[in-house]
C-alpha cells in the first residue's frame, strides 16, 4: 500500500508545525495585506484595515523591501510565527497561513500551486486588488478605512 501522504505537496502532508523554515518561508504568497495599515477600537478591539501601506513595502511584488530588518524598521510589524498563527485572525483570510491553519486549500493564484512567481499579481489578489497609498507618516488613517479583506 502506498503513503498517500507523501504523493502530496508539503502543504497538503504537513501541518505548519511539521514545516520546514524553508517550507513556512515560501507560504507566504507575497499578497502584500499584512503590510497594510489597521486601526484598533479602543473599546471592542475590533481590527479594521485602511488601504495605507508601510513605507517598507515593494507594492510591484507585494514583499517587504527590507524583510531582514523589519522589526528594526518598523517595531510595530509583527513577526508571525508558527505558535501564533492561531491567534492572528486579523490576517486576511487569504492568508496562506490561515488557510493551511483551518485545514482549507491553497488558491489557484499562489504560487506554489501555480508554479509562477507573480501570479498574485496576475490574478489581481492581495494590494494588487486594493488602490493603495503608500504611508508618509502625515496620513489620518480614519480617511481611509477600507472593508477587511
Ligand atoms: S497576508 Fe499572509 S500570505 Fe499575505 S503577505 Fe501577509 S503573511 Fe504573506
Ligand atoms: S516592515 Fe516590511 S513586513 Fe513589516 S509591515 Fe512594513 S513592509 Fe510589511
Amino acid at each position: 500500500m502506498s503513503d498517500v501522504s507523501a504523493q502530496l505537496p508539503f502543504w497538503e502532508a504537513k501541518t505548519l508545525e511539521e514545516m520546514t523554515q524553508q517550507e513556512w518561508e515560501s507560504l507566504c504568497d507575497g499578497c502584500g495585506l499584512c503590510c497594510l495599515n489597521k486601526l484598533q477600537d479602543e473599546e471592542t478591539d475590533e481590527i479594521v484595515y485602511t488601504r495605507v501601506i508601510c513605507a517598507y513595502s515593494d507594492i510591484a511584488t507585494g514583499r517587504c523591501s527590507d524583510y531582514a530588518n523589519r522589526s528594526t524598521n518598523v517595531p510595530s510589524c509583527v513577526q508571525l510565527t508558527k505558535e501564533r498563527v492561531a491567534e492572528f485572525d486579523w490576517l486576511p483570510d487569504s492568508c496562506a497561513y490561515r488557510l493551511i491553519y483551518r485545514r482549507q486549500p491553497l488558491p489557484d493564484w499562489h504560487p506554489l500551486v501555480s508554479g509562477q512567481v507573480d501570479s498574485v499579481k496576475q490574478a489581481k489578489q492581495g494590494i494588487h486588488a486594493i488602490r493603495v497609498v503608500v504611508d508618509n507618516g502625515r496620513l489620518d488613517y480614519e480617511d481611509f478605512l477600507i472593508d477587511n479583506p
